[in-house]
């Protein structure tokens, strides 16, 4: 028997992200800060914890997320109920009623980060995954809803992603809902023996949530329930086909789909998912919509709001999948170098360069200069320094381009920086 420890796995469904992939992270990361500011969108950052009930309240009992998909657990020190959040719209309204932020007139809002769903993990679908989240909170018009629309569309040209489509719906007001309901439990009460062990749940619980089905058997009878747009609220009405109005101005394509419902039960007027074929079974990369009602029901007073969030996994798949081009980052010097006295002087002209702007890496930990070369080579740097003894005495150094079949040359240290400076503009 041997005494091997048994090693420590990450658990299942929450992925690293190494090295290799966390520079197309950053990449994501750096167009989406640059987008929302272009946009007057701010930053709100709250817990990844918060009280079970915020979740429960917001998101709806009757829904996926509620019922099976939450990382609830007893605090022990307390007694408190916990919950990892599944999503981010309840923190942020949440935050945004206790902090009173609606006192100083209507906020554009935005967070990113983990959010924690237990569902079975598969592509583009797993138990810790990311989240960029919209959120304009205060506004009532349609005008809101296009922006947030047009946003998405404006950021998929910069992430170089084509061909999502974009699907809109309008779920009307509460007295909407309503009557829609009543005729959809009557509906689905006709053909009760169609229904699956979820729908017949949920027959009287959340009808709507019936429409949400993935069931392939029961795709028929969705089809032929009851349609919202002919219980449809005036009000609504308008708003909805304000908004087409704006995205047809605004050259936007969309498809109504009047069968979107979105998995949790804050939603009503304006929805919207955009979705790609280009990912198999997991073809939404975003969504959203208005819900109106949310700020009053987690205890604000009553305030109009829209948002969407969208998932980075999934949009990290599908950029890749359109071939848009990432650099991995790279240092533009690795210094490589033999001696003592050659070995202080690395250090010094490593930080002088890095004073200058440049992004150095410094050799470690000895060895021949032939096998730091190789070092450096793989490091993916556009030049070596080396530094021996000769360096050392004449107070210079001798620089090698490492990606182009280019001489070395001995220079001054501080002719090195304005060498690499052309050398990077060139490249761009
Ligand atoms: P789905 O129908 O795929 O389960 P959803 O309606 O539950 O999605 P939302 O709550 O609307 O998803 O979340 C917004 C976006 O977050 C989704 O469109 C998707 O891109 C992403 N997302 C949701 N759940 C996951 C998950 N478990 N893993 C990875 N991404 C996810
Ligand atoms: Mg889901």
């Amino acid at each position: 028997m041997t005494n091997a420890v048994m090693a420590v796995k990450a658990i299942r469904g929450m992925n690293d992200i190494l090295p290799d992939e966390s520079y197309r992270w950053a990449f994501f990361e750096q167009t989406i800060q640059r987008w929302l500011a272009a946009y007057g969108y701010r930053n709100i950052r709250t817990p990844i914890v918060e009280q079970t009930d915020l979740f429960v309240r917001s998101i709806g009992e009757v829904t996926d997320i509620v019922e099976k998909e939450m990382y609830t657990f007893v605090d022990h020190l307390n007694n408190d109920s916990l919950t990892l959040r599944p999503e981010g719209t309840a923190s942020c309204v949440r935050a945004v009623i206790e902090h009173n932020l609606l006192y100083n007139g209507p906020q554009r809002l935005y967070y990113s980060g983990p959010m924690f769903r237990h569902e079975r993990p598969q592509k583009g679908r797993y138990r810790q995954f990311h989240q960029v989240g919209v959120e304009a909170l205060g506004f009532a018009g349609p005008d809101i809803d296009a922006e947030l629309i047009v946003m998405c569309a404006r950021l998929w040209e910069k992430l170089g992603i084509s061909g999502l489509r974009l699907e809109i719906g309008t779920l009307g007001n509460a007295q909407t809902r309503a009557l829609h309901r009543t005729r959809l439990v009557k509906y689905f009460e006709q053909h009760r023996d169609m229904l699956d062990e979820d729908a017949q749940r949920r027959l009287h619980a959340n009808p709507l949530r019936i429409l949400d089905s993935k069931n392939p058997q029961m795709k028929a009878l969705i089809e032929n329930a009851p349609k919202l747009m002919d219980d449809l609220d005036e009000e609504s009405c308008v708003h909805f086909e304000t908004l087409q109005q704006i995205l047809r101005e605004q050259g936007i394509p969309f498809e109504i789909n009047l069968r979107l419902v979105r998995g949790l039960d804050y939603y009503n007027r304006t929805v919207f998912e955009w979705v790609t074929d280009k990912l198999g079974a997991q073809g939404t990369v975003c969504a959203g919509g208005r819900y109106d009602g949310l700020i009053e029901q987690v205890g604000g007073k009553p305030a109009p709001a829209c948002g969407f969030a969208m998932g980075v996994e999934r949009l990290l798949a599908l950029i890749q999948e359109c071939g848009t081009v990432i650099h991995p980052p790279a240092a533009d010097i690795y210094i490589v170098h033999q001696g003592e006295q050659a070995m202080r002087y690395a250090w010094q002209c490593a930080e002088f360069l890095r004073d200058e702007g440049l992004d150095v890496v410094l050799h470690c930990s000895g060895g021949s200069f032939k096998s730091q070369m190789k070092k450096a080579d793989a490091s993916g740097a556009r030049f070596a320094i080396i530094l021996g003894d000769d360096e050392y005495n004449a107070q210079d150094v001798t620089l090698k381009p490492l990606r182009e079949a280019v001489e070395q040359t001995r220079l001054k240290l501080n002719e090195v920086t304005e060498i690499i400076r052309q050398a990077n503009s060139n490249q761009q």
